[in-house]
Order: C-alpha cells, then structure tokens, then sequence
C-alpha cells in the first residue's frame, strides 16, 4: 500500500477510449429504455461468462423492474472452426427458459459467431421473447449478419481491455474501456 501507482505500469500502453463516466451514464440511458419496454413483465436476463459480468451488473443496478439472472459460459473452437460459428457451451443456463422474456447481456459483438449461435440455441428453448443487449459493437468486423436490440457504443476496429474485458485474462477489473496503442 505503499505506491498509489503501482497498477499504472502494467496500463502505461493503453490509451482510455471510453471513460467510466461516459459508460455509466450511457447504462443509465440503457436502463432506462429496458426498464419501460420491459414494463410490467420479469425478465431473464443471462450475462455471457466472463466478459459480461460488469456490464450486468451495473445494467441491472439500474433497472426498475423486477428481473432474474443467470449465466452461461461459451468457448468458440480454435480459429479455423471459429469461422464456421461453431460454439461450445462450457457452463449452461441453471434453468427452463421456456416461456420467459429472455435479455442476453453481451459485452462486446465482434465477427457476430457467438450471439448469432446463442440466439439459434436459446431460441429453440422455446422462450417467450429474446432480445440481445450489448454494451459494446464492433459493426466492421461481422462474418455474420447480426444485430443487437440494445446497443450501448459502436467502437471502431481496435483490440479493447477493461470493463470485464480482458486480455490473457488480465485488466477485467478497470473501470474504464482502453485500447493498445499501436
Ligand atoms: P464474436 O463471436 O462476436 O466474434 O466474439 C465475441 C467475443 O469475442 C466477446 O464476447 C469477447 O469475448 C471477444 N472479443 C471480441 N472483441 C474483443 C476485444 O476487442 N477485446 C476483448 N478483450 N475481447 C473481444
């Protein structure tokens, strides 16, 4: 406790691309349309592991409605399967869908695999509705054609860290959004 800058090191490559206020303040508007189109009804809302988990969590601190959590965890195979959106499912839902307003909270769409497999999958589940909410949309880089009903921020084509994204695993826990500079 010695060095208030001892994290600084290891984020001295990364430049900030959205601040945490500007993420608070775009989940508050976010909230806020949910909260009224979900009105009177109790969605699930289920947080894709790991990347998603603060993103739900400050999303639902935010929500007005009564609602209900749960997660699943997905792993694409290496790249040459990726491409064909094959998705393995490491962690699945604790419960039936079926009949339920179902909200998918995503960190980031990227090439549009994964959330284009989940939709099939959690479709066949036989859900009342499902929409997808991301924090993050990375447009240019689809393989697959896919659009999110909620999206918080179109970013451009950059490798980004923080707010539960990671890289090896490490930086999840800022509480802003950086990219490396290149
Ligand atoms: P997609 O199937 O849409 O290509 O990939 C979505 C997943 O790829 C996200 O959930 C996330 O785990 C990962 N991903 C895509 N872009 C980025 C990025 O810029 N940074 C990080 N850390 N992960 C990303």
């Amino acid at each position: 406790m010695t060095d208030h800058h001892a994290g600084k090191t290891s984020t001295d490559n990364f430049e900030v691309l959205l601040s945490e206020e500007q993420i608070q303040s775009r989940i508050t508007e976010m909230a806020a349309v949910i909260s009224n189109d979900y009105r009177g009804k109790r969605p699930l809302l289920i947080g894709i592991l790991k990347g998603a988990v603060i993103f739900l969590s400050d999303l639902i601190r935010n929500l007005t409605i009564p609602l209900e959590i749960d997660f699943i965890a997905v792993s694409s195979y290496g790249d040459a399967t990726a491409s064909s959106g094959v998705v393995r499912i490491l962690k699945d839902l604790e419960q039936s869908i079926q009949g339920k307003d179902v909200l998918i909270v995503e960190d980031i769409v990227d090439t549009g695999l994964t959330l284009n497999y989940l939709v099939d999958n959690l479709s066949s589940r036989q859900p009342r509705t499902l929409k997808v909410v991301t924090l993050l949309d990375k447009p240019e880089r689809r393989k697959v054609e896919f659009e999110p009903d909620y999206c918080g921020f179109h970013i451009p084509d950059r490798f980004v860290i923080g707010y539960g994204l990671d890289f090896g695993e490490d930086y999840r826990q800022l509480s802003d959004l950086r990219v490396l500079n290149q």
